[in-house]
């Protein structure tokens, strides 16, 4: 099968591979979509702050959707024909964080496509062992399916806030997971819900997905304008989605007093001169985002349920003959660039 693989930072080869087989326990999946994600591009750079726990060579791709193509033995509950989507890491499911149900902790933990590497969706084939692996219902897309895996992220960024009915809500970036993120917080209560971007485009797409308010931090002040939509004492939830460190630190006098951010981006570079007293009188908690743990289940209701279609933010699409031309120029004329999708014949 052609596969896209990574043998280095800037070593990016479409190649022939063997087609892998099912072993017990595990299914084959001929994949239909996969997402090109801003953490694939920090792998291809060389700046991810894990580059040294990837395993090279190995195939990205952690956000992808499918067809169920062979199935292991012992292989209950799917079937060859079956519409799936996968999870972002597999786990041994017997140590102690396993059995905990915390298995993003696992000791073993092989997470798809980035660290201590399980073989992604830049292929035509993906194994993966049944017990990760999701069924798509009927009526929800191939391409709602690969956003799956970035809407579940946003939601869990957003589930640690604890936002009530009626909280204001700040999300800091205008990625995929920004801008799910804030879909989430309009579909959960939020009286005002404020995303900020650098690029008019995603900002104008994320109003048109019923977002309140979007702020452009390159012309207009973040501080100042906030305030005026929620008042003097700041936001009830921040979102952090927007990898800045300048912008994580503004945040923080952002967030009224009690109130909680969370972070949900890469960084890939330490904070200098963070001043710690801002969270002790400023009363902010701050809960990092490990993942989309638990979280893949709530937005296929929700894409059934016709409430949440993100297909909107799919502004390019490529095969995987191009994948690697498309991921390399990722960072360039990306002012209208929210999701690249690699579209397979399915
Ligand atoms: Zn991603
Ligand atoms: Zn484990």
């Amino acid at each position: 099968m052609r596969a896209v693989r990574f043998y280095a930072p800037k070593d990016v080869r479409l190649m022939d591979v063997p087609t892998p087989e099912p072993r017990p326990g595990d299914v084959v999946c001929r994949v239909a979509r996969a997402g090109i994600c801003g953490t694939d591009y920090s792998i291809y750079s060389g700046e991810a702050s894990f580059i040294g726990m990837v395993r090279f060579p190995m195939t990205p791709g952690h956000e992808w959707s499918g067809i169920v193509e062979s199935v292991g033995s012992d292989v209950k509950g799917l079937q060859p024909g079956d519409r799936v989507v996968g999870d972002t890491a597999v786990s041994c499911g017997m140590c102690y964080e396993c059995l905990m149900g915390q298995y993003n902790h696992c000791k073993e933990l092989r997470a798809v496509g980035t660290v201590l590497t399980w073989d992604g969706g830049w292929a035509e084939y993906i194994l993966m062992p049944a017990r990760h692996m999701f069924r798509l219902p009927d009526g929800v897309s191939f391409d709602n399916g690969a956003l799956v895996e970035p809407v579940a992220t946003g939601l869990l960024s957003l589930m640690l806030t604890d936002m009530q009915i009626g909280d204001t809500v700040l999300v800091q970036g205008t990625g995929p997971i920004g801008i799910a993120a804030a879909k989430l917080a309009k579909l959960h209560g939020a009286s005002k819900v404020i995303i900020t971007g650098r690029k008019d485009y995603k900002l104008d797409l994320s109003l048109t997905m019923g977002i309140d308010n979007a702020i452009n931090v390159t012309r207009e002040p973040l501080g100042e304008t906030v305030r005026a939509l929620v008042g003097a004492h700041g936001v009830d939830r921040v979102i952090e989605a927007s990898g800045s460190t300048e912008l994580f630190k503004e945040s923080i006098g952002l967030t009224r007093p009690g109130g909680v951010m969370s972070v949900v981006a890469f960084y890939d570079k330490p904070l200098a001169e963070f001043n710690i007293d801002s969270l002790v009188f400023g009363d902010v908690t701050i809960k990092p985002v490990p993942g989309s743990l638990g979280m893949f289940k709530p937005v296929l209701r929700l894409m059934e349920s016709g409430m949440l279609d993100m297909s909107s933010i799919i502004t390019h699409r490529c095969t995987l003959e191009q994948a690697a031309e498309a991921l390399k120029e990722m960072k360039t004329n990306n002012d209208t660039k929210i999701k690249i999708m690699i579209e397979m014949e399915a």
